[in-house]
């Protein structure tokens, strides 16, 4: 069992607004459900996840090759993948006051709201409906994408003309997706605007098992690589009637949240399902030929999908620390270097003296010439300064004293064990970079 922690859930909500990690959306309207708004912190953090994903997955590979499709597609696209008819949700509305729930939510016959009836389950689909153009009738209906898939399936052929790969191979594409969630919740985990990473590896069909194996692996690489508590993590393997409408098999990556042990991640085998059906419905050969027996046939597809905002909320958890420090109590994100927001914080000692000022000026400037996230901060004394930087996972504190105007070292002090040692100004770029 998982304990379910509300108090940890609202400490770091509350840190991550605080500081400019997470809003939100729409605030100061009352907000609009199922959106949050990343602040330059967030921002940062979630882009430096995103390079990671990037960088693991397609440049240090030489079998995936990057898209950035459009979030609009032809309508058709959805009728293909089923999404139209099939991607649906059963929800239940309560007789007396209304309210809709998801019916796998609920236990039982009563409103979990106000105990009144809950109506026979009906399908909700949750495709974001838009209109193309001028008119609002039927021929202009299009959808906000519901998965970042579908644009990489739509441009199968495009990447095999232009690059001829051989099988298996990939496509992966980093971009949003939209969902209209019945019940929005649980802060980054639930929402109706999200960013999703995805793969889909095209195979022979005779070798998805094990490169099902394989990508499971590299999941896991994943996850420790980010700097997800990977002790918390667990698979499941989802049983038949529960898959998704175009998965013969799928492994959820599930995490241990505050809030109960829920997916973060999944591993899907979508078999041919979507070449034969785009072919299908565009009439536009989608086979592979096979180079060497000159077969023609539609690749099976592994299917590793991440979850950006799910990522960033794990990755938050698993850095979130509490702890004592020279007799303090303080909060702190032990962040992974490299995904840290700033590298390190440049302080002159005291904001009144020009010259410990114009010293860490020049520190500062040649520090970020060579990395661009090192912050400038002389807001309030030195222990404020320490815990800001503490909260937002800032791994050094380079502090310029009187010391350096005589001998040319400053103080550096490690985010975790609150350490400082006396680093020649020459060698700070390669210890920031170690
Ligand atoms: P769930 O069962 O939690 O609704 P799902 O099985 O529908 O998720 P997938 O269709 O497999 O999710 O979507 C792929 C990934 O996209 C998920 O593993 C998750 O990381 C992310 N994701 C899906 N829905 C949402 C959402 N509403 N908010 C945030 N992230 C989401």
């Amino acid at each position: 069992m998982t304990t379910h922690d509300s108090a940890l859930m609202e400490k770091l909500i509350a840190l991550t607004k605080r500081r400019g990690f997470v809003y939100q959306g729409s605030e100061i309207y009352g907000g609009l459900a199922g959106t949050w708004d990343l602040g330059p912190y967030g921002v940062a953090l979630n882009n430096n996840i995103k390079s990671l994903w990037w960088r693991m997955f397609v440049e240090d590979r030489e079998d995936v090759y990057g898209v950035d499709a459009a979030i609009l597609m032809n309508p058709k696209a959805w009728e293909a993948s089923g999404h139209v008819s099939g991607f649906a949700d059963p929800m239940v509305e309560c007789a007396k006051c209304k309210r809709r729930f998801r019916a796998d939510h609920v236990e039982g016959p009563k409103c979990p709201e106000c105990g009144g009836k809950l109506g026979e389950a009906g399908q909700f689909n949750m495709m974001f409906k838009t209109s193309i153009g001028a008119s609002e009738d039927s021929s202009s209906v299009t959808y906000l994408r519901p998965e970042t898939a579908g644009g990489m399936f739509v441009n199968f052929k495009n990447i095999v003309d232009s690059f001829h790969p051989k099988l298996p191979f990939g496509t992966a594409q980093i971009g949003k997706a939209f969902r209209n969630e019945i019940a929005p919740r649980d802060f980054l985990f639930r929402v109706r605007e999200f960013e999703q990473m995805e793969i889909e590896y095209f195979v022979k069909p005779s070798a998805w098992k094990d490169l099902f194996e394989y990508w499971r692996g590299q999941m896991h690489d994943w996850i420790t690589k980010v700097g997800i508590d990977s002790g918390k993590v667990h698979e499941l393997e989802v049983p038949d009637g529960e898959r998704a409408h175009y998965s013969l098999r799928t492994v959820d990556f599930e995490f241990d949240w505050p809030f109960g042990r829920k997916e973060l991640y999944g591993l899907a085998y979508r078999t041919d399902y979507d070449l034969r059906n785009h072919e299908e419905f565009s009439a536009v050969d989608l086979k592979f030929t096979d180079e060497e027996t000159g077969d023609r046939f539609w690749p099976h597809v592994i299917e590793p999908t991440f979850g950006l905002g799910r990522t960033l909320l794990a990755v938050l958890l698993s850095s979130y620390t509490e702890d004592e420090l020279g007799g303090e109590k303080r909060t702190y994100l032990k962040l992974p270097k490299h995904l840290a927001p700033v590298k390190a914080a440049v302080f002159p000692l005291l904001k009144n003296k020009p010259q410990l000022v114009e010293k860490a000026r020049e520190v500062y400037a040649m520090l970020k010439k060579e990395i661009p996230q090192i912050e400038w901060d002389d807001n309030g004394n030195i222990g404020k300064r320490y815990r800001r930087q503490d909260e937002i996972g800032t791994p050094y504190c380079i502090t310029i004293d009187f010391d350096t105007l005589e001998n040319n070292t400053v103080t550096v002090r490690d985010r975790d064990s609150g350490e400082q040692e006396r680093v020649a100004i020459g060698e700070l770029i390669s210890k920031l970079k170690a």
